[in-house]
């Protein structure tokens, strides 16, 4: 838990020292500037000084930083890449992602019903590609605006007929901002009016210059309505992939982010989370944005049961006492009780942080008014 010094509790409640020093002989504690007080004791304390325990002190703990350990390079293997599709409205990102799961899920796993848990994942040449079937935009905007990174590889979808548009290029510039490789897919190139040469030519201005050109950009022409060309993007995913070296450590405590989530009538909370590093287990202890819980039940996306999920896995779980928030990243705690301490903590942080944001908003409105 806490690793308070003593030294260091009195200069955040702007004492001396001694002063704690004295308090703390007063209950029967003998101790030292240097000693490590447990939460208990900074309770205590701040209660003898009137000092409310402003969560500050325990919330300081509530950082997944300081509990996710660094990987050893040994256990580090390769994970598959997670892909994201993004383009202007209109121009087949749907169409796409339905026949990329249609020609591979479906063919490879008889029997499995595809459930729509917000990612997929399919299997090429013995090589596992994860999809992210929420919209592109959402991915990039409110998962990265949460400090979440989600996207290995970025599928810039643009319709032959139209061209770039505007939110073509805004899509673009996320995936730069994001430093996330890009591929560019021109669909609908079963149209007469298809004109592949020039999206390239208008992308050229955004500094996304193919191969032929003597740029570096990977354009894949293709129908994603007759499914034509996807087997070319499926092989150019896997080559950026391999560039990429994306490694995990499938030893490590599960981490990663929330893909969706939604209360269930039946089944409670219920979030599609995907994994981005280490093993989730049924039964782990999880911390879940300001959640927590244990992983009761998971299921994958072909809405199978299964008991543990690796790196680039996306898995529905329950379990959760609350419904997390899309962008919210989790991590497994061995011990439950920790999970609980720090799961209880990021709920106080984020209560107040919203209180906070309330009065902000409130004080705003006064001013508009004046
Ligand atoms: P999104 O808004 O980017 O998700 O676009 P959709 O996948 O919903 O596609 C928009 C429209 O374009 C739909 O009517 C699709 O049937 C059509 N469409 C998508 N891909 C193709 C294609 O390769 N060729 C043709 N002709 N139409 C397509
Ligand atoms: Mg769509």
């Amino acid at each position: 838990s806490s690793t308070l010094t003593v030294s260091e509790l009195a200069s955040k409640l702007h004492k001396d020292a001694s002063e704690i020093i004295k308090h703390l002989l007063f209950l029967g504690v003998m101790a030292t500037k240097n000693q490590d007080l447990d939460d208990d004791a900074i309770e205590l304390i701040c209660s003898e000084f009137n000092v409310e325990v402003e969560k500050e002190i325990i919330l300081e703990d509530t950082d997944f930083d300081k509990y996710v350990q660094e990987d050893d390079e040994k256990d580090l293997i390769e994970r598959p890449a997670i892909v994201t599709i993004m383009g202007h409205v209109d121009h087949g990102k749907t169409t796409l992602l339905d026949a990329i799961r249609e020609s591979k899920v479906t063919a490879g796993e008889a029997g499995g019903i595809t459930q729509h848990i917000g990612a997929y994942q399919i299997k090429v040449d013995n090589k596992k590609i994860t999809f992210l079937d929420t919209p592109g935009h959402e991915a990039f905007t409110s998962m990265r605006s949460r400090g979440a990174q989600v996207t290995d590889i970025a599928i810039l979808v643009v319709a032959a007929d139209d061209g770039v548009m505007p939110q073509t290029v805004e899509a673009l510039n996320h995936a730069k901002a994001a430093e996330v490789p890009i591929i560019v897919a021109v669909n609908k190139m079963d149209k007469e009016t298809a004109n592949p040469d020039r999206v390239m030519q208008e992308l050229t201005e955004y500094e996304l210059i193919p191969e032929d050109w003597g740029g570096e950009t990977i354009f894949v022409n293709l129908s994603a309505l007759q499914h034509e060309g996807i087997d070319d993007l499926l092989e150019m995913i896997l080559l950026v992939a391999e560039v990429e070296e994306l490694k995990a450590n499938p030893k490590a405590s599960a981490f990663g982010t929330v893909i969706e989530a939604e209360l269930d009538r039946g089944k409670g909370s219920v979030a599609t989370l995907l994994v981005q590093n280490g093993t989730l287990q049924v039964g782990d202890a999880i911390v879940v944005g300001s959640t927590y819980g244990r992983v009761r039940a998971m299921v994958n996306d072909l809405g199978r049961r299964i008991k543990s999920a690796g790196p680039s896995t996306p898995v529905e779980i329950t379990g959760l006492n609350e419904v997390p928030q899309a962008g919210d990243q989790f991590l497994v705690f061995k011990d439950e009780k920790k999970a609980r301490q720090i799961g209880e903590a990021r709920q106080q942080k984020s209560i107040q942080e919203n209180r906070s944001e309330q009065t902000k908003v409130s004080l705003d409105d006064l001013f508009e008014q004046i």
